[in-house]
């Protein structure tokens, strides 16, 4: 676990920089999403900034994903950098939907920042909806393949 005293280690300076490994047990990725079977790398450089904190990231590790054509798995390397705002829950009167808000991600407390959850974040935004275990892959090979091609090719002669 990574938690990071934001309040505290931004009473003496406007900078901080931080390098971490994060256990597989620490992000905690949805089984839904993909799996990891390293720890990950993250490299953070926090400055403090008007109404929250700018965060760069960079994360690196591999993700294990299921092809959406095919359905096999494969790993994929992780190499993901990112600017992010992070600003304190909004609280009711503060609320105005900006679509520059999109790139602000919110945390709960600014005491108990949980490093582990901006990685998580991050590297969900960086699946793919439609993971590919290569960008040629044909899907799934179907039984009826041959009779499939035959046909196929017949209507490629009637073509030609
Ligand atoms: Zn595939």
């Amino acid at each position: 676990m990574v938690i990071l005293n934001l309040r505290e280690i931004f009473k003496r300076r406007n900078r901080f920089t931080g390098f971490y490994r994060l256990s597989t047990k620490d992000v905690r990725l949805p089984a839904d999403m993909g799996e990891l079977t390293e720890p990950v790398d993250v490299f953070v450089e926090i400055t403090k900034e008007k109404g929250g904190y700018r965060v760069y990231m960079k994360i690196e590790g591999s993700i294990i994903l299921e092809c959406s054509r095919c359905l096999s798995v494969f790993s994929k390397e992780m190499n993901i950098s990112e600017n992010i705002k992070i600003e304190p829950y909004p609280t009711r009167d503060m609320i105005q939907i900006k679509p520059k808000d999109l790139e602000v991600s919110f945390f709960e407390d600014e005491e108990n920042f949980n490093l582990a959850d901006l990685v998580r974040e991050q590297i969900i935004l960086s699946i793919p909806i439609k993971p590919l275990c290569d960008p040629e892959c044909k899907g799934i090979p179907l039984q009826e393949e041959t009779k499939g091609d035959h046909r196929f090719s017949a209507l490629k002669k009637l073509l030609h």
